[in-house]
């Protein structure tokens, strides 16, 4: 089998909000085709524009091709070397960071394409079936306007929801704080508790409550004091609680929290997330299935946490495709209690909620049926694909 074309999708929601914190609002979806006819498709979380770039961009010399100019005429069906030689062939450039992202859209797309050859899905070729179900988590920042107290009752009030629908774990996303407040919030760091000790009463005992603070503090003592103000309500883990630098601040609070300390979202290959473990930074390891390099790259972390007796919650705030992708992992990755969900009931964005077609939907008890449709199991709505993308030129 070989590639014949790749075909880059820059989508943007048009009621879109540039003062929310939320990156689902716009998307790049990657298409690639094959000369028998079986297209694959995945996404990555970057800006749109910048991922299109970094897989369009010609390449003039050995140590930096083009992306999309190395796929023309390769066999997908072995996406670990597809990886590997496109990792090699972007280095200068690549790496690290965006081209990386970018070839995570494009490893997700190649194992799309080796399932649908294989006619099996992706969790099938890529490792060993966990024993257990999987488990989403519902994660939820509602767009609530900037008063804490109408943000605090419409987040309480979907987590609260979140746990009569089955949902075992929710986050409370407090981007209320630091360098990314959502919607023009600005919150008192002690004040957060409010809504973890209502949710926590709300909900009693046998529920888990994540809390991201998104890098809300730059000191390790003073971000233990707040969250040692939460630990009378059994938190899961602190999401991002320091600068995603700050690799020592991590280890002192791994240390000293009472609270479990999660982060990786924004890391980009497996070694970004070996620097933390070597140093014992991270109790809960988040690699974005996109960003850190696609699903072979994810495995990667997944062996590295099972190693160390780490676990992992995977990051996923996009669409259809990366829920999808990311719930190929983890019908591998024992080490997964669960991975983010953003339920497309109370999703902001219209690209989570109509990008793809065929969703799967959680069971009453809170979990997700194995998939089971060859490669990573949805499909582009053609419509919304067209809609979008003409919101997207008309900014781009
Ligand atoms: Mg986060």
């Amino acid at each position: 089998m070989k590639i014949t074309a790749v075909r880059c999708h820059v989508l943007l929601d048009p009621g879109y909000d540039a003062d929310a914190t939320s990156s689902n609002q716009d998307t790049i979806v990657v298409e690639i085709e094959t000369d028998e006819g079986i297209v694959g498709i995945g996404e990555t979380d970057l800006n749109a524009w910048v991922a299109k770039a970094c897989i369009e961009a010609p390449g003039t010399h050995t140590m930096d091709r083009g992306l999309g100019q190395m796929l023309i005429g390769m066999d997908p069906l072995d996406p670990r070397a597809c990886w590997q030689e496109l990792y090699v062939g972007t280095a200068m450039t690549g790496r690290r960071g965006a081209v990386l992202h970018a070839l995570g859209a494009i490893d997700v797309a190649l194992w799309d394409i080796a399932g649908k050859a294989a006619g099996k899905p992706v969790w099938q070729i890529l490792g060993t079936e966990r024993p257990d179900a999987v488990r989403p988590y519902a994660s939820l920042l509602p767009n609530a306007g900037d008063t804490w107290e109408a943000f605090a009752a419409a987040l309480g009030g979907q987590a609260i929801d979140a746990a009569k629908r089955g949902y075992r774990a929710a986050k409370l996303e407090l981007l209320t704080t630091g360098p990314y407040r959502h919607t023009g919030l600005d919150v008192e760091d002690d004040r957060l508790v409010e809504v973890i000790a209502s949710v926590r009463e709300a909900v009693g005992a046998d529920f888990e409550i994540m809390v991201d603070v998104g890098y809300a503090w730059t000191d390790w003592r003073y971000a233990l004091s707040i969250i040692e103000s939460w630990a009378d309500y059994n938190v899961f883990f602190v999401e991002t609680p320091l600068w995603t630098d700050d690799i020592d601040g991590y280890a002192e609070l791994v240390v000293n929290s009472p609270i479990p300390i999660a982060a990786g979202e924004w890391l980009s290959h497996s070694r970004e997330f070996q620097q933390y473990v070597d140093r014992n930074a991270l109790d809960v390891l988040q690699p974005d299935v996109g960003r850190v390099g696609g699903l072979t790259e994810a495995i990667r972390v997944t062996e590295l946490a099972a190693q160390r007796d780490l676990i992992v919650v995977p990051h996923g705030w996009k669409t259809g495709i990366t829920v999808a992708a990311t719930a190929q992992l983890a019908a591998v990755t024992p080490q997964m209690p669960f991975f983010e969900f953003v339920p497309p009931d109370v999703a902001e964005s219209r690209l989570r909620r109509e990008l793809v077609d065929d969703e799967m939907t959680i069971l009453p008890d809170g979990t997700l049926p194995r998939p089971i449709r060859p490669g990573i199991g949805v499909e582009l709505n053609p419509d919304a694909v067209e809609e979008f993308s003409r919101a997207a030129r008309a900014i781009g």
